[in-house]
């Protein structure tokens, strides 16, 4: 029920964090996965440690022409495509009058319209593949919001509103959509966050139940069972993985 033996799964920002952790699930299941990311070097270190077959393909998932390459060389490569994780994402913590246009922008393209454009191009091939498996990954600001992060909790809300419409409009091609919403994960993008938000470690280990940060292989089991025949009735839904965070008081 869990295996991926012959599928072929991208994982966008697959180089590191919880994209690397998702990875490390779907290579462990048998799927060939293509690490998608900016950063040669760590793509490259991350494609060995996947093994399996595993391949890194260089995208800017803000850019359409970019994209169309990743998913053009995927199938080239591996010949299909069964499942897309679009994880790719960025924050840029300021308050909200003090954003400017264009890190607004920024933002919602790397973590939003990357997600439209990654699943736009991702769908013929999964129709011709006869099905397929889609996961975005969102976050605590797809459900809360906070003074620092605008354009990023517009860009993860905005990413369930997304994954309801693609698991609507693609139920009839056998295509599950669902997203996943990480709380507090130490990562590359939240040791930043501990560094400018005064207070935040202690805070994360008060409020989350498990009384602990998340780690990236925390992910290597929810992308197994999102990505594999196990999650077949389940589309649209949002899966908080969290170690309890918010569902705190
Ligand atoms: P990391 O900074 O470790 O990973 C972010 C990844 O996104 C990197 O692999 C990076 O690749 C890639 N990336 C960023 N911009 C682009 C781009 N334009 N094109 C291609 N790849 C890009 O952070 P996390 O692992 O923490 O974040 C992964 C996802 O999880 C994000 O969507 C984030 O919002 C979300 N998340 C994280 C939480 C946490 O606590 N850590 C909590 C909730 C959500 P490269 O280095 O090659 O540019």
């Amino acid at each position: 029920m869990f295996e991926l033996n012959g599928k072929v799964a991208i994982v966008t920002g697959g180089n590191g964090g919880i994209g690397l952790g998702m990875a490390r699930g779907l290579a462990g299941a048998g799927a060939r996965v293509v690490v998608a990311g900016r950063n040669r070097e760590k793509s490259a270190a991350a494609r060995d440690e996947l093994g399996a077959g595993a391949i890194a393909i260089d995208v800017d998932v803000t850019r359409e022409d970019s994209v169309a390459s990743l998913f053009q060389r995927t199938v080239e490569q591996c010949g299909r495509l069964d499942i897309l994780v679009n994880n790719a994402g960025i924050n840029i913590r300021k308050p909200p009058e003090t954003l400017s246009l264009a890190e607004w922008r920024e933002v919602i393209d790397t973590n939003l319209t990357s997600a439209y454009l990654c699943s736009h191009a991702a769908y013929p091939e999964m129709k011709k593949a006869g099905g397929g498996k889609i996961i975005n990954i969102g976050s605590m600001m797809s459900i809360f919001g906070a003074g620092f992060a605008a354009a990023y909790a517009a860009s993860k809300g905005g990413i369930v509103q997304f994954t309801k419409a693609c698991a609507s409009g693609w139920a009839k091609d056998n295509i599950q959509v669902n997203a996943v919403l990480p709380g507090w994960i130490d990562t590359a993008l939240t040791r930043r966050a501990r560094e400018q938000i005064p207070g935040l470690h202690e805070n994360v280990l008060k409020r989350t139940p498990a009384g602990r940060w998340g780690t990236s292989d925390d992910f290597n089991g929810i992308a197994v069972f999102l990505a594999s025949s196990a999650s077949n009735f389940i589309t649209g839904a949002t899966i908080t993985v969290d170690g309890g965070y918010s569902i705190q008081a």
